[in-house]
């Protein structure tokens, strides 16, 4: 097992991708924090996860938005199991608009979700690794913090940033024996990808098979969208990488849709 009683915090991790990397941790022997914003869908998954093992999972309900909610959600963890080894950065969402419609409120939110939350999810959990002599911060990135797409003004500047924030964190934590990195999957089929498929035929003004066809895989070596699992194997890759040789690193996972 990989993550042997490692202990883990996976934002955003009641759905989709998230979901994936703490099932994936919990099956290497991990303890992780389900946190999410309602504390019955974190709990839910927690039970299914713990169910399974050999690792388990408890439920938290944090909006990362939200300092105190942040705070408390790592206390929890901290109380509960007396550390914080790996963080994954990784709730988010959608909006989609042409740059000059995109509401002032829709903007801010998206880099609030995106980047307070990575940042106050941080900014939490560095004390207990640096007590601890290290920790990884694992942030979710996007193919889109490398390249652009119409109607994605706020996701690209959300996920552009996140590479910032972790180089930065890769710097400040390196002394310290705490890693960052930024995982940057291509289209993965969730919840925040099937929303946006309408929203996008209908703003592009073509169909919706367009939009999966062209849009969203025509860039990719095999027209295959990136899976929950191809993601996951990817975080337990940086989760249990031993030495500083990666930090700061981003890795895209999009089956060649972008390649650096
Ligand atoms: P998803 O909608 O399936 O899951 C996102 C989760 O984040 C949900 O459980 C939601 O409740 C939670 N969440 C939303 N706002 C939150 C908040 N303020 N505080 C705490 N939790 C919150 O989406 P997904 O596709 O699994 O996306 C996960 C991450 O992966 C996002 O950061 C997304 O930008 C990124 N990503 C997704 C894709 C893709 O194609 N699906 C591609 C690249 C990157």
């Amino acid at each position: 097992m990989k993550l042997k009683d490692k202990v883990c915090i996976v934002t955003g991790s009641a759905s989709g991708i998230g979901r994936a990397i703490a099932a994936k941790y919990v099956a290497e022997g991990a303890r992780v924090a389900i946190a999410d914003l309602k504390l019955d869908a974190s709990e839910a998954t927690a039970a299914e996860l713990t169910a399974k093992g050999p690792g388990e999972a408890f439920g938290i309900a944090m909006d990362v938005t939200n300092e105190a909610a942040v705070n408390e959600g790592v206390a929890a963890v901290v109380s509960r199991w007396g550390r914080v080894d790996v963080l994954v950065s990784n709730a988010g969402i959608q909006i989609v608009h042409p740059v000059e419609e995109f509401p002032f409120e829709d903007w801010k939110r998206m880099l609030s979700i995106h980047l307070d939350g990575a940042f106050l999810t941080t900014k939490a959990c560095v004390p207990h690794m640096k007590t601890q002599g290290g920790g990884a911060i694992i942030y979710m990135g996007s193919v889109h913090s490398h390249e652009a797409s119409p109607l994605k003004s706020a996701y690209v500047t959300a996920k552009h940033g996140l590479l910032g924030l972790a180089r930065v964190v890769a710097k400040e934590g390196g002394p310290h024996g705490i890693r960052s990195n930024v995982i940057c999957p291509g289209f993965v089929r969730t919840p925040l990808v099937d929303k946006q498929i309408p929203e996008q035929a209908k703003a592009l003004g073509i169909s919706e098979d367009e939009v999966v066809k062209k849009m969203m895989l025509g860039g990719t070596v095999d027209t295959e969208f990136t899976t929950i699992d191809d993601v996951a194997e990817v975080a337990l890759l940086f989760a249990g990488f031993e030495t500083n040789a990666l930090t700061g690193q981003s890795l895209v996972v999009s089956h060649g849709w972008y390649m650096q």
